[in-house]
């Protein structure tokens, strides 16, 4: 008989979101009239830019005549989107990147789910906790760890604890690691790492010869001057750190789907020989074999993000989102709950009041003022005792959740 792959038994089920299903359905028959917020999805409301519909209308067109007419395109994208990209995100702000070295795909989670696997077997991870679970269960799948203990790590997995008493920054690992996932900014804690924090990491994978995996698929949050929008702004970073980003917080693509890696020819990895190999050699030959292409038509869509108006557009539903995100910060704060994130990020973590595990606290929320959110521990057992609201739902529901939360939450 066929065996299986039993790494894939380590995981538990998908938990999270399953049990916040259970319990919301749970509690809508028991109380059928409850008018239920949802500040818990990590999901966009907004539609695309009109300038994204226009150029993929036109592109819609061009594949009705034979004339222009297009089938498999370049694996790694069109020029006219890695070009537009590079432009824009890179060499505006002094970043030089090859168009050798821009994957175009299908969105982030494949990408930075994908990357481990050109990444040798034995290679130690670091994984930042509470973060987005892709990074760890891909490991997970891979078999870079032992099993899951009882306190909720995974056996071989260095855990970098971010909480309040760091200010959500990482220190950095006792061991030697070699695979480094940093998501800035960071979900679900909607914070950021600075220059400093950025070049300690930087400087540690010099170092180490580590590889940092960038996540940076809310860089279009960010406000503040100071942080950085890319892993590249740091001095070295070309030489240890891949890239990815994404358009789908960026510009509502989350169900249009593309995304991109970023990986510069100056990143290597050691061979069982001892000898230097390109990261992003690696990489075009998986892509080119595992992947076909993200749709032509879909790609145009991207592109015109960069156009005038697609900026206009782009930053006009992030200030949207954004002016959410202050209004549910704000009105954590004034209720006396301590939150974080929400300046450069869509996302406010909120610590439980009284140190309420991050479950009770999802049931207070949904029972006593009919919001959801998501609790902490779903995102790592650092999350414990910390709660996930989103800024994506609309203006009238964020209002009326925070009112709720300041005027009926009893605690
Ligand atoms: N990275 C982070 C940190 C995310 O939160 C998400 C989506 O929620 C993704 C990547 C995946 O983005 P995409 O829609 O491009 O696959």
């Amino acid at each position: 008989m066929a065996t299986i792959n039993d790494n894939y038994l380590k995981l538990p089920g998908s938990y999270l979101f399953a049990e916040i299903a259970r319990r919301v359905a749970a509690f809508k028959e028991a109380n059928p009239d409850a008018d239920i917020i949802r500040l818990g999805i990590g999901d966009v409301t907004q539609p695309l830019p009109p300038a994204c519909i226009e150029a993929m209308h036109k592109a819609v067109d061009e594949m009705a005549n034979a004339d222009t007419f297009r089938g498999y395109g370049p694996e790694q994208g069109y020029s006219f989107l890695t070009e537009a990209i590079i432009e824009h995100n890179y060499k505006a702000r002094g970043i030089e990147i090859g168009t050798d070295e821009i994957f175009i795909s299908d969105g982030s989670k494949s990408d930075c789910g994908n990357i481990q696997e050109i990444f040798g077997e034995d290679n130690k991870v670091a994984i930042t906790d509470p973060v987005y679970p892709v990074y760890l269960d891909t490991n997970v799948m891979a078999g870079r760890t032992g099993t899951l203990n009882e306190d909720g790590h995974f056996e071989g997995v260095t855990y970098l604890p971010c909480d309040a008493s760091n200010n959500f920054a990482p220190e950095l690992p006792q061991e030697r690691v070699d695979m480094i996932y940093l998501c800035c900014p960071n979900n679900p804690t909607g914070t950021t790492l600075s220059r400093e924090e950025l070049t300690k990491w930087v400087n540690y994978a010099k170092e180490n010869e580590s590889v940092i995996l960038f996540d940076a698929a809310y860089a279009a949050y960010i406000t503040e001057e100071d942080v950085p929008r890319s892993i590249y702004e740091i001095e070295g970073a070309k030489d240890v750190a891949i890239e990815f980003r994404s358009f789908s917080k960026t510009a509502g693509f989350t169900g249009t789907r593309c995304g991109y890696t970023i990986i510069p020819k100056t990143v290597k990895g050691r061979a069982k020989d001892g000898s230097l190999v390109e990261f992003n050699k690696l990489w075009n030959r998986r892509h080119t074999t595992k992947f076909n292409g993200t749709a032509y038509i879909v790609q145009r869509g991207a592109a015109a993000i960069y156009t005038e108006e697609g900026q206009k557009q782009v930053k006009e539903t992030i200030a949207y989102y954004m002016e959410n995100a202050r209004i549910i910060r704000e009105g954590l704060q004034a209720a006396g709950i301590e939150a974080y994130g929400g300046v450069n990020a869509p996302y406010i973590w909120l610590k439980t009041p009284n140190d309420m595990p991050s479950w009770d606290f999802f049931d207070k929320l949904l029972t006593e003022v009919n919001i959801v959110g998501t609790p902490g521990a779903g995102f790592g057992p650092c999350g414990e005792g910390y709660f996930r609201l989103t800024a994506f739902g609309n203006r009238e529901n964020t209002v009326r959740a925070v009112e709720r939360i300041k005027n009926k939450l009893h605690f």
